[in-house]
């Protein structure tokens, strides 16, 4: 065997023991909530797509126009010749939506993160992040050179702890946390710690992937310096954002290389994110419908009241979370078993999402399925 498989066997083995070994299985969303995966139509509990935008009849015929008039691909990044109108539009909705000056679309989340972090600290700087962060900031944070440090998560007394302890001996601080954190649907206390980062002089990014378009904006509180997310999950396109003051986004225009150095986003994604954006606020009983059948699935299952749309069942060991997930989907359901390392080692997970296409009667069904799951405790 070659060198190169034969490194690549002995990691795959690895994995394997460890149930970590992961395989891309097709998966067909055709309409609402049901994939058809390997043949078997199996309804969903496991999209980021909250509010059903990405099958919406506006957003999908506003692509259509798009590609239509645009064709599809950008033909270049966006300080070249990539910078259709549609993202001026899509960028003035989205600082309108978070109340900052200015916006700034990436070409995904992942992209915005590794993209802003590194442009804001460096070598000598200092960045506090929380436990449970999503993957694409620890990524940003090691491309930067700064220090990393994590805190307990959403806890505002260790925050504080290490903000007195190191702040004085780095030049910048940028303090990184999800706004709702992707794999425990709770939320993060942003009044809080953006008290803390004025306090100690630092910087606070919030990545709000899971948020926009599900939670309300109280525009009494103050918000994150920087404020990120993708347009691929409520929104229903594809894409990330960052928004900030005037002056921070023209910064990052010229320094995010993700930004400066990739293609733009075809016209078309950047049309039918906007459409949805337009949909999302129109249609705000979206949102209601979809945490109300959280909410609901939750109380019966006697598990704390969910923040979001994503619920949690903590299992444990890999091999249980995947078990879990097998005898769902023998009943018709896909929920995906999450692993390390995706969430910390002994927490593997069914990880629930809930949408505004699901009908009531499919929670009711999906509850009956969870309460038969075998060795559950
Ligand atoms: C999904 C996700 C991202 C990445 O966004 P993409 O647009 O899918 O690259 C970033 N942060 C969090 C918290 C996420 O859940």
């Amino acid at each position: 065997m070659p060198k190169l498989d034969q490194f690549v066997s002995q990691k795959l083995g690895e994995l394997e023991q460890k149930q970590r070994y992961r395989v891309l299985k097709e998966s067909l969303r055709e309409q609402g909530v049901w994939v058809t995966r390997c043949g078997k139509k199996l309804l969903s509990f496991s999209c980021n797509d909250y509010l059903g935008l990405s099958q919406h009849s506006k957003v999908n015929a506003a692509a259509h126009r798009a590609s239509g008039t645009n064709g599809v691909g950008a033909g270049a990044s966006r300080l070249i010749t990539g910078n259709h109108r549609f993202y001026t539009e899509l960028e003035e909705k989205l600082a309108a939506m978070k109340g900052t000056e200015a916006a700034l679309v990436f070409g995904s989340g992942y992209l915005a993160n590794i993209g802003i972090i590194p442009a804001l600290v460096k070598k000598g700087d200092l960045i506090l992040a929380d436990k449970l962060v999503h993957a694409c900031l620890l990524d940003g944070a090691t491309l930067s050179g700064a220090t990393l440090k994590r805190f307990a998560h959403n806890n505002m007394v260790h925050v504080n702890q290490l903000l007195a302890k190191y702040r004085a001996q780095y030049r910048h601080c940028l303090i990184l946390t999800d706004t709702v954190f992707s794999m425990d649907g709770d939320l993060a206390p942003i009044v809080e710690l953006r008290e803390l980062a004025d306090e100690y002089d630092a910087w606070l990014l919030s990545d709000d992937a899971h948020g926009l378009g599900m939670l309300t904006r109280d525009e009494s509180l103050p918000q994150a310096h920087l404020q990120m997310g993708t347009l691929s999950k409520a929104v229903g396109a594809y894409g990330g954002y960052v928004c900030a003051s005037k002056k921070v986004i023209d910064y990052l225009v010229t320094s995010a290389r993700s930004f400066v150095f990739s293609t733009a986003l075809p016209p078309m994604i950047v049309a039918a994110a906007l459409e949805a954006l337009n949909v999302m606020e129109a249609e705000c009983g979206l949102r209601e419908r979809t945490l109300e059948l959280a909410r609901f699935f939750a109380q019966e299952l006697n598990l704390p009241v969910p923040e979001s749309a994503i619920v949690p069942l903590i299992l444990g060991e890999e091999g249980k979370a995947l078990n879990a997930s097998k005898q769902l989907e023998n009943l018709g359901f896909l929920v995906a078993a999450i692993r390390p390392p995706t969430v910390p080692v002994g927490t593997a997970r069914l990880r629930f999402t809930f949408s505004a296409l699901h009908e009531k009667q499919d929670v009711v069904r999906l509850i009956a399925a969870v309460r038969m799951l075998e060795s559950l405790d």
